[in-house]
């Protein structure tokens, strides 16, 4: 599939081709922080169909961790697009696609050891206290 996106303020923009390698919410304590509070919505995209047609992120990167994340956003608006995890993939957050219903829905929740008690999720969906397997 392709997907298209970008930030709040049209300063970043990207495209995505291939399939998705996951599709999930996210209910880890540092997603809270990015979506304000609820569980993050996300599609995890193969690296090699991922680039940014418009602009540079700003990037962040802990250093007090293992194995961190890098997280790119937008320096203008603010609006985190993408995540890099220690992987061939990007994070694309569901929020920044032009159309977000392409989505399609999560098929897990993830990392609900920091689920807060005001959290939905689905009945039925998969859910794991971190990662699948
Ligand atoms: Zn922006
Ligand atoms: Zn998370």
């Amino acid at each position: 599939m392709k997907l298209t996106g970008g930030c709040y303020c049209g300063a970043l923009r990207y495209e995505a081709e291939g399939e998705p390698i996951m599709k999930a919410q996210c209910h880890c304590r540092e997603c809270q922080y990015i979506t304000g509070g609820a569980p993050n919505m996300f599609m995890l995209m193969p690296a090699v169909g991922f680039r940014y047609t418009k602009g540079e992120p700003k990037k962040f990167t802990r250093s007090d961790l293992e194995r961190p994340v890098t997280r790119e956003f937008c320096a203008n608006c603010g609006t985190h697009v993408v995540t890099r995890p220690p992987m061939p993939a990007v994070v694309i957050k569901v929020g920044t696609l032009d159309d977000p219903k392409q989505f399609g829905g999560p098929d897990m929740a993830i990392f609900t050891i920091d689920k807060q008690p005001f959290h939905q999720i689905a009945a039925g969906l998969p859910t794991f206290e971190r990662l699948p397997g």
